[in-house]
């Protein structure tokens, strides 16, 4: 088969690829080669079906890596504008989270779907593209099965690791680093955070609201307010996910201290434990702080703080052991053991490195290939900030291309 441009992989950023590539272009021939038997798929899942497609707040605190998102985010109109230019009405929350007015996924991909079949784009389903190389023409490009495509330019949306299910193993990325390709470290990003399990005994399945701070020694090099969720072996919840691209640069330093009371300070929670000593006074130690937590981890807490049995009444709490109690609930540590499996990750932290693109997004090691969405080094926080990136590269990456193709330049 013979194209004028192919877009490596169907997600949120080839999609919209393919759409401006088109718009700017309407002669070409663009072709969209998906490895699943669908394109979007990953869209559905996104927001738990609900698609968080971009956030009110955007700005580069929620994203990084060595890419700019910003710098890219910035030549593009907001995700809310732009679909609703497609007939998707937006809403935005308290948190500034931007969703479908529908709460559903499929109301993106469907509006997506209808416009690359206005635009007469082609996909191509089942296509995995195992290797790529330049002729005289532009590239040839080969599948896992052998088929080949021919082509004046290629745009790179392939994704990176994260959820693997929906067609996202890396192993563009991997073809991409035998290339010569720099590669920034890669792991798993808006994700749990693993923790030794015998630190976690009596935690699994509890939720506690409060401000969770990533730890390397003394310094702190971030903190998330939200509710905290423990599993059997690790600490979860939005406000980790935030933390979890951490893991890139500190793996083997970083802790987690979690503030579980955030609104009380440490005086307020002696005095409070000083007041149960009396009131609680002939009940047993396991009682001490079920006024204040669920009781799984009110006696978690108390078990680690105080190395006797939790039979003995009450009355018995020293002054100084209400004090270690109180700083207990304020810094509850956790040493960090690994980061999560990918299938639980939503996005890949790292990826193919500044130095190889420019500010067009075509590579500087092939002309004519250009890059866009989760496979460049850059990540967001959750909250839609890794949609907006996927739609506005993905953009960017679809008018360079197309201007390129024209002789033009964005
Ligand atoms: C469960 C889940 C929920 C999420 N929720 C949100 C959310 O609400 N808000 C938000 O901002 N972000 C969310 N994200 C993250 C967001 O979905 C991604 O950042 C975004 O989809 C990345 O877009 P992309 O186009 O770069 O890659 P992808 O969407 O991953 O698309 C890449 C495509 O390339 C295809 N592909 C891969 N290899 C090949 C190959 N060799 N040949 C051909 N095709 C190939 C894949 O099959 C896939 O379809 C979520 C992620 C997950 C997993």
């Amino acid at each position: 088969m013979k194209a004028d441009i192919v877009i490596v992989g169907g997600g949120a950023s080839g999609l919209i690829a393919a759409i401006e590539a088109k718009k700017l272009c309407p002669s070409a021939k663009v072709v969209i080669a998906e490895r699943l038997d669908r394109i979007g798929r990953k869209i559905l899942a996104t927001g738990n079906g609900r698609c968080n497609l971009s956030n009110m707040l955007l700005n580069g605190k929620h994203y990084h890596g060595s890419v700019n998102a910003m710098d890219i985010i910035g030549k593009t109109p907001s995700a809310a504008d732009y679909f609703e230019e497609f007939g998707v009405l937006c809403v935005s929350d308290s948190e500034g989270r931007v969703y479908p007015h529908s709460n559903s996924a499929a109301t993106v991909l469907n509006a997506l779907r209808l416009r690359t079949a206005a635009l007469d784009i082609n996909e191509l389903c089942g296509y995995e593209l195992k290797s790529y190389e330049k002729n005289k023409n532009g590239y040839i490009l080969r599948s896992a099965a052998g088929d080949e495509l021919s082509c004046k330019r290629v745009i790179i949306a392939a994704g990176g690791y994260a959820a693997p299910s929906f067609g996202t193993d890396g192993g563009v990325l991997r073809m991409l680093k035998e290339k010569g390709y720099k590669l920034a470290k890669i792991c798993p990003a808006v994700a749990p955070l693993r923790v030794r399990q015998e630190t976690m005994k009596g935690l699994k399945g509890i939720r506690v609201k409060g401000r969770i701070s990533a730890v390397c020694g003394e310094r702190i090099l971030k903190e998330e307010m939200g509710e905290i969720q423990f599993t059997e072996n690790s600490v979860s919840g939005i406000c980790v996910f935030n933390l979890a691209y951490l893991f890139q640069n500190y793996e083997g330093r970083l802790a987690l201290h979690a503030d579980i009371a955030p609104d009380m300070d440490e005086k307020r929670i002696m005095e409070y434990l000083s007041m149960i000593r009396k009131s609680r006074a002939e009940s047993a130690l396991e009682e001490l702080l079920t006024g204040m937590f669920v009781k799984n981890l009110a006696v978690y807490i108390t078990k680690r703080v105080l190395k006797r049995p939790l039979t003995d009444k009450i009355s018995t709490v020293s002054d100084s052991e209400i004090k270690a109690l109180a700083r207990k609930v304020k810094c509850l540590e956790f040493e960090i053991s690994g980061c999560s499996s990918w299938q639980n990750a939503q996005s890949t932290c790292g990826g193919i490195h500044v130095d190889c693109v420019d500010e067009r997004l075509e590579s500087r090691l092939e002309k004519g290939v250009y890059l866009c969405g989760e496979i460049l080094d850059t990540d967001g926080d959750c909250g839609g900030f890794n949609l907006q990136w996927a739609w506005s590269s993905g953009m960017w990456a679809g008018r360079s291309c197309a201007a390129s193709l024209k002789g033009e330049r964005v």
